[in-house]
């Protein structure tokens, strides 16, 4: 069986600029992929975030590259797959992530399955939440109502006016909330102020309060927090999980950052072995990486899955989102095509 590799950059649009405590962004440029036996097409996308690695136009260099080794990776030994991959992009965990997706698709295309039944995992998926990025107190108003279908809301802070922007959200809206703070508390007394008003305002958990790199902070903000601690900048990778314990209650998982589904498993196994909540997160992406995310939705106790519903041209028509509920189909691979 030859397969053949496509690639393109495609630029997604978020209705609302999209900023966090480290970055603002109307737009980004995400990798697709399209992995094709010459019957099948297996889709795949890279959202690489500026965070961890550097952007569209490394790996597509990369891409070229390397095109001849990866068409002979094998498509059914993952694991087998999943090694060479990191060899041959060690500094791309994006680009692995869109190449073990489009494998992962063609996979399931070929053996006429849809991934979620392949990798054990059911349909019954908790809600998803939606997230409301840093802005100006005077739009807060506008995102409330673009995000009325959603029951839950994932609010950025990490400013110098986050208190006034959970009054402005409470002012519109008594919905359950889920903090991201994205690493901006520099200080565990500035943490400690941050979580002690937050619990005031129906909040499930607190994600990322401080710096990755201040993980002892971290631990002493937990003793203290009546709220669970959440890891995401801190959870990038298997070999990060264990050094979380006793920091945190539960760990975000990302295909972007761990390098795709393949990896994906194995940090849901490993976090279940160290008593850890999952969440299931994403960069804004298109509905590829969200409808390959969702084939373990079943797997986390906290879905938050919203990509491909903060943009206004999503190119792809993947997993459904009703009101928060991401519902899977029963086609084979991810069940994507193009919109
Ligand atoms: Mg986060």
């Amino acid at each position: 069986m030859t397969l053949s590799l496509n690639w393109s950059i495609k630029r997604i649009t978020t209705k609302f600029e999209f900023k966090i405590a480290r970055s603002a962004e109307s737009y980004y440029d995400v990798v697709i992929l399209k992995l094709s036996d010459g019957i099948n097409t297996g889709y795949g996308e890279a959202a690489p975030s500026t965070r961890y690695e550097k952007g569209p136009e490394v790996i597509l260099k990369l891409l070229v590259q390397h095109k001849n080794q990866i068409l002979v990776l094998p498509l059914e030994d993952y694991e087998k797959r999943q090694d060479a991959l990191e060899q041959m992009f060690p500094d791309s965990y994006a680009l692995q992530a869109a190449l073990d997706i489009a494998f992962w698709d063609l996979y399931g295309k070929q053996t006429g399955k849809p991934l979620w039944q392949i990798f054990g995992a059911t349909k019954e998926l908790v809600t998803s939440s939606y997230t409301i990025g840093i802005s100006d107190l005077n739009v807060i108003p506008e995102k409330i109502r673009e995000a009325a279908p959603y029951p839950l809301l994932k609010i950025k802070l990490g400013t110098d006016y986050d208190y006034d922007i959970m009054q402005a959200i409470r002012a519109k809206t008594d919905k359950v909330l889920r903090v991201d703070v994205n690493e901006g508390w520099k200080t565990l007394d500035d943490a400690k102020r941050g979580t002690e008003w937050l619990v005031q305002e129906n909040v499930e958990f607190l994600e990322q309060p401080m710096p990755a790199d201040q993980l002892d902070d971290i631990a002493k903000l937990r003793e203290f927090s009546p709220l669970p601690l959440v890891a995401d900048e801190n959870s990038v990778r298997l070999e990060d999980i264990p050094g979380l314990v006793g920091a945190y209650d539960g760990i975000n998982i990302k295909l972007m950052k761990c390098g795709g589904l393949s990896n994906a498993l194995k940090m849901v196994e490993l976090s279940h072995k160290h008593q850890f909540d999952i969440m299931l997160g994403c960069m804004v992406e298109t509905s590829i990486g969200i409808s390959a995310m969702s084939q373990l939705g079943s797997f986390a106790r906290w879905l938050d899955l919203d990509g491909n519903v903060l943009l206004v041209n999503d190119p792809y028509i993947g997993v459904g989102n009703e009101a928060g509920e991401i519902i899977l189909h029963d086609k084979p691979g991810l069940g994507v095509e193009l919109r």
